[in-house]
């Protein structure tokens, strides 16, 4: 008869320990257990067998942050900046054809190491990633990075769906995956104006992913497209594919589009959704969808974002995502925390949980992710505050720019650990 060690207990403290789902504690610990955090607490209160490290000023504990939209793929080291004059279709044809001397396997590779590197020592511990092949699972898995990555797919067209051509693309990444615990495979049809609603559909049925992942009312020409009015969007389709495509019907607007062919029936996470109306997002209160909000990006591409005092009254989660390395100069989602605060008003406390226990919801993953809840996955960052940030309360710390990350931990295991002084 075997009998089973109970998993010894970790402590660790901080000054500040930011649970998330409850008040910040100060002078405080995080218990570990194996994989799952067993519990928060007071240091006074730890028990005398757990030798538990006493507390550094100026440091805090926080859950890992949440990316909820990246492209790892796209991890140049410079980022292609969008012209003043320049469309944001003229842009995307610019950095097309820029990509295609890049496009190697080996290329791809080493730009997801760079990405998913810098994604960890910015103190993120889950990436919302879109993947056009398995590399980016690769450099997720060596560096152990939580992430979801769905296959990227642009079927304009209507007949034949290329269903065979897909499914082998899709096969890679599970391939790529199986012994990766910690990625979940989902579907990326790259935009309701670039993959058709039957190919949308069928593609959707038969590769039956976890989850989907799309660009959702990024661009005024998408409304125009999907209306069947003249748009930018034929001008992409005419220079990358060689032809123009024609929904077969008008469309309202692009989530009334998802909606109305039954696309949004799972979990689905919708990127940047800066064109919707009220109508759009009553509707979307009613389905599975969580926003991710990319400021930087949609300033630097389209020089407006979405209006927050649109979304704060409803009961739709929206997270924060940094989008690629091609519209943004860096992955530090501190910066699009930052951003966001300015532009919309947030406080530092909503501000933090944007950045963690809302982007797990927008990745539907709150029962697991997101906060210090004692039963979730070990995912944690401690940093240290520069000693003229001690006036601030604790979030804002977190948020300043001179808080250096010092560790994350991913599922109970160290992932990043500073060597360098702070
Ligand atoms: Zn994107």
């Amino acid at each position: 008869m075997s009998t089973s060690q109970p998993t010894p207990l970790q402590y660790h403290s901080a000054q500040w320990v930011i649970p998330i789902d409850g008040p910040p504690i100060e002078w405080g610990f995080l218990a570990i257990e194996g994989p799952h955090i067993h519990s928060v607490g007071q240091y006074a209160d730890c028990p005398p067998s757990a030798q538990c490290p006493v507390p550094k000023p100026g440091s805090l504990i926080t859950p890992g942050l949440l990316n909820t939209h990246i492209h790892l793929e796209q991890s140049f080291s410079q980022p292609i900046p969008k012209e003043p004059q320049q469309s944001f279709i003229d842009w995307l044809l610019a950095v097309i054809e820029s990509n295609r001397s890049r496009a190697s396997s080996t290329d791809k590779l080493e730009r997801c190491r760079f990405g998913v590197q810098e994604c960890l020592q910015s103190g993120v511990t889950c990436v919302n990633d879109i993947a056009s092949g398995p590399e980016s699972i690769q450099a997720l898995q060596e560096a152990g990075l939580r992430a979801m990555v769905a296959l990227e797919v642009f079927h304009p067209g209507y007949e034949p769906i290329q269903i065979a051509h897909w499914l082998e693309a899709y096969q890679k990444l599970q391939q790529a995956s199986a012994l990766a615990p910690l990625i979940t495979l989902g579907l990326s049809p790259h935009a309701l104006y670039n993959v058709s609603i039957p190919a949308w559909q069928a593609l959707q049925r038969t590769l039956q992913p976890a989850f989907i992942h799309t660009h959702l009312a990024e661009v005024e020409a998408e409304l125009d497209y999907l209306a069947q009015k003249p748009s930018a969007i034929d001008q992409l389709h005419q220079q990358v594919l060689g032809k123009t495509f024609r929904v077969e019907k008008p469309l309202p607007s692009p989530v009334q589009g998802l909606l109305d062919n039954h696309l949004l029936s799972q979990p689905t996470i919708l990127a940047h959704a800066i064109h919707t109306s009220p109508t759009d997002r009553k509707a979307l209160g009613q389905v599975p969808v969580g926003i991710a909000h990319c400021p930087r990006s949609n300033l630097a591409l389209h020089g407006r974002t979405l209006r927050w005092a649109d979304w704060e009254s409803t009961n739709i989660p929206v997270g924060l995502g940094t989008d690629g390395r091609l519209s943004t100069a860096t992955l530090d989602l501190r910066e699009e925390a930052r951003l966001a605060q300015r532009l919309h008003g947030w406080s530092d406390a909503q501000t933090l949980r944007a950045l963690t226990l809302d982007g797990a919801k927008v990745l539907g993953q709150a029962r697991q992710l997101g906060s210090l809840t004692p039963g979730k996955r070990a995912d944690w960052v401690r940093w240290q505050a520069a000693p003229d940030s001690a006036r601030h309360c604790p979030e804002k710390q977190v948020l300043e720019a001179s808080t250096s990350v010092q560790a994350v931990m991913i599922d109970g295991q160290w992932r990043y650990e500073r060597t360098s002084p702070c």
